[in-house]
């Protein structure tokens, strides 16, 4: 949960999700749905399914016995090599290194890498690091030490060495290059992706698609999305996923949603219609439902899908102005 996430924004998650599967056996045997129901707002939706899919393999396949080293860990689709140091160094007392960011620039530091640590040859040297220097009695603290200076002291632009325990021995600070070091290559701006919305109703009922599993956002429920070129009307784009020639389609809003490498421009229209259809060729969902739109936002619904079904429904509330745009 706390990959790319904050800890304050976890903890309500962690705590209901936890009361919800205390072991991994109830966890296992929750259907997915219901997984990523609890999973909902947090993104990110492949760590909910793999760590359901993981739940299973130790509950059915390991007879309930969780791996204990590193090599056993990462042997499970979903656990990666910093998940898998992390559990076999603090759970289990493995001498497991780890390298998350703060490990990675408090290293690049110390031994003063001038290699992009984020990936290829400066992030093997670091990993290299991490390993050579692990504790071999309690690795665990070694290895939370680690993460916790690089999260109070051995900060990203403005590191604090005059009150670091290792400023004597950091080539970096030495050299002063501190505040240089780590070296990143520019990240990569997000790329604009045009698409349209419709949420269509009958009756109080709205129809939401479930998301093909490999996809992204894969097994949440949204109102049907369908890309645009930058030259279609969106309107054109919204009857066709509508394909009920007579039916009113109006433009509720723009909704901007943020994701790694995209930045979703999404139009939003809504339709009232008079018999429940479901849109054809529409590749990206396997399956339909109309669900009561009193509980849309409690299906398993990304963020974005909310901010959608909340751009329609406002509008129609309040009659608020039209065109308005919404961010994360
Ligand atoms: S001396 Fe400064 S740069 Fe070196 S590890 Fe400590 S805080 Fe980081």
């Amino acid at each position: 949960m706390l990959q790319q996430t904050r800890v304050d924004t976890v903890v309500p998650y962690y705590e209901r999700f936890m009361a919800r599967y205390p072991s991994v056996h109830a966890l296992a045997e929750a259907p997915l749905d219901d997984v990523l129901s609890a999973w909902s707002g947090l993104g990110y939706y492949r760590r909910a399914r793999m760590l359901h899919a993981a739940a299973r393999r130790v509950a059915g396949e390991l007879d309930g016995a969780f791996p204990r080293t590193a090599r056993e860990l990462a042997g499970i689709e979903g656990i990666g090599r910093y998940t898998a140091g992390a559990v076999a160094s603090i759970a289990f007392g493995e001498a497991a290194p780890l390298v998350d960011g703060n490990v990675a620039r408090v290293l690049a530091r110390l031994f003063a890498v001038e290699d992009d640590v984020a990936s290829g040859a400066g992030l093997a040297r670091v990993w290299r690091l991490a390993g050579d220097l692990v504790a071999r009695e309690d690795p665990g603290a070694w290895n939370q030490a680690l993460m916790e200076l690089g999260a109070t002291v051995c900060v990203p632009r403005t590191p604090r060495c005059d009150a670091c325990p290792l400023r004597e021995a950091c080539e970096a600070h030495v050299r002063g290059l501190a505040g240089e070091l780590p070296r990143l290559a520019a990240k990569a701006r997000p790329v604009p992706e045009l698409r349209v919305a419709v949420v269509a109703a009958h009756r109080r009922r709205v129809l939401l698609g479930r998301r093909r599993d490999e996809l992204r956002l894969g097994g949440t429920w949204e109102p049907p999305t369908s890309p645009r070129g930058a030259k279609e009307v969106p309107l054109d784009v919204a009857r066709r996923i509508v394909a009920a020639g007579s039916a009113r389609v109006e433009h509720r809003g723009t909704v901007v949603h943020v994701l790694s490498h995209r930045r979703l421009e999404v139009d939003v229209f809504a339709v009232e219609l008079a018999a429940r259809r479901t849109p054809r060729e529409m590749s990206d969902y396997q399956t339909w439902a109309w669900v009561p739109r009193a509980e849309a936002r409690a299906r398993a619904t990304s963020t974005f899908a909310r901010k959608v079904l909340d751009c329609a429904f406002a509008e129609v509330a309040t009659g608020a102005r039209r065109g308005h745009r919404q961010r994360r």
